[in-house]
């Protein structure tokens, strides 16, 4: 029986996924996400924590309270500050103020979407050669290269099955991203 191929959501290497459900090619990578979804929640609760501090009719906040609201270093806002794109009043000492609405604008709240990736990574295929189209039937049919193939293969986690001396990669998600122009 051939064994599915599947991408490590984290180091990004093809693996043989030990149950259907295996994201992660080892302990490592899998110890890892682990620790980059708590720090993530971390985050995420500070944010919010923050957030309900904030009244939302108060219109000027200090610069940590906009590094942590809207995830932006510390250089890149006093960058705008200096240059006059967020609006700022300086209360004295280490107490300046920002206009938030200003911030918000240029620093949009941006949706955490790292969960987005396992759930794609978990999504099941059917990897039947007559489901598929090989590496080289891909690049015949589209005008790419093989390298090029093996690039969005990986950059869209698209599951690849081996047998023999054949790659092949199931046809619904092959079609979708290349007849999507
Ligand atoms: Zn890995």
């Amino acid at each position: 029986m051939t064994k599915i191929q599947k991408q490590c959501a984290i180091c990004e290497k093809p693996f043989i996924p030990k149950t259907v459900n295996s994201i992660y090619c080892c302990k490592i990578c899998s110890d890892t996400a682990y620790r980059k979804r708590k720090v993530q929640l971390k985050k995420e609760e500070q944010r919010k924590a923050v957030a309900s501090r904030i009244p939302d009719e108060r219109k000027y906040i200090s610069v940590p309270e906009a590094i942590i609201l809207f995830g932006v270093a510390k250089s890149t806002l006093y960058r705008h500050i200096r240059q006059g794109r967020i609006p700022a009043i300086n209360l004295g000492t280490r107490l300046v103020r920002i206009d938030r609405a200003t911030i918000e604008k240029m620093f949009p709240i941006r949706e955490d979407t790292s969960g987005m990736k396992e759930f794609s990574a978990v999504k099941l295929y059917r990897l039947e050669p007559e489901d598929c189209y090989t590496i080289g039937e891909i690049s015949k049919k589209f005008g790419i290269s093989d390298s090029s193939v093996y690039k969005h293969i990986r950059k869209f986690s698209i599951p690849i099955r081996q047998i023999g001396k054949y790659v092949y990669a199931p046809k619904s998600e092959i079609d979708s991203i290349y007849n999507s122009e």
